[in-house]
């Protein structure tokens, strides 16, 4: 069966110098893709080439089917692309279920809107904060409010760019519980992240990035066994 996403000897370059070269990347229906590698390697660069943030340089991408390479972004979204930037963007001084209401609006029958802000609060295990101003929420709560509002439109494949950035142990954990909920509700996952221990909870699959190119790809347990990969980081590590 196909991917649901393929990216085909997808570059992006700035200036001359490429940020992505030559990737070619696929996410299988249903999975949890993570996109690790060290700060610099290409991972946001690439991830707004599969959203379409970016249009690439060479190579081509497509998506359930259909290619989608100079598809803007919103028509992405229209066939089932739902994204996660990395910055939050809730309504601070509006309610969590305003919040929810707001994203619902524009994907959902308004008779059904009550019932999807509850499906959603509780998919969340926000419930108990419904009423709260999202702006008095805890930094991982504001995330995974967040994380709601891209599931308003029902998304066949959700883009998160590092979901745990600024998160504790205990949310971060949390936050992939709740990643593992929507991935056995039907939605393809893939996470831009470099935290480890994250990758290791969460991940069907990983690709590796270096330099704007594919390092290595394989299950958790090939990439945590790949001495290659671990040199690349502790390599970083040093220049940083
Ligand atoms: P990562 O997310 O893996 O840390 P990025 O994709 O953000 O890496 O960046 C990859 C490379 O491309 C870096 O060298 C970065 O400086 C460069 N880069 C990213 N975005 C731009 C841009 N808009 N203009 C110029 N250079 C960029
Ligand atoms: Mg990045």
């Amino acid at each position: 069966m196909a991917a649901l996403v393929q990216t085909r000897g997808v570059s992006k370059s700035f200036g001359g110098l490429f940020a992505v070269k030559d990737v070619d990347l696929a996410i299988e229906d249903r999975e949890i893709h993570c996109l690790i590698g060290p700060n610099g390697a290409g991972k946001s660069t690439l991830f707004k080439l599969i959203v379409g943030t970016y249009a690439p340089s060479a190579g081509s991408i497509l998506f359930a089917g259909a290619d989608v390479t100079k598809m803007p972004a919103f028509a992405r979204v229209a066939r089932g692309m739902s994204i996660k930037m990395q910055a939050p963007s809730v309504f601070r001084a509006l309610s969590v279920r305003q919040n929810l209401h707001i994203a619902l609006q524009y994907h959902v029958e308004a008779h059904r809107i009550p019932a999807e802000e509850e499906r959603l609060l509780s998919l969340l295990g926000l419930e108990v904060d419904a009423s709260r101003p999202a702006g008095e929420l805890a930094h991982g709560q504001q995330q995974w409010l967040e994380i709601g509002m891209a599931l308003a439109l029902r998304p066949r494949l959700l883009l998160l760019d590092e979901p745990t950035a600024g998160l504790s142990p205990d949310e971060t954990f949390r936050t992939g519980e709740l990643i593992q909920r929507l991935n056995a509700d039907g939605a393809t996952v893939l996470v831009v992240e470099h935290d480890m221990a994250f990758v290791r909870q969460i991940a069907t699959s990983v690709t590796v990035l270096h330099l704007g190119q594919v390092f290595a790809r394989g299950t958790i347990e090939d990439i945590i066994s790949n001495r290659g990969v671990e040199e690349i980081y502790l390599g970083s590590a040093h220049d940083a």
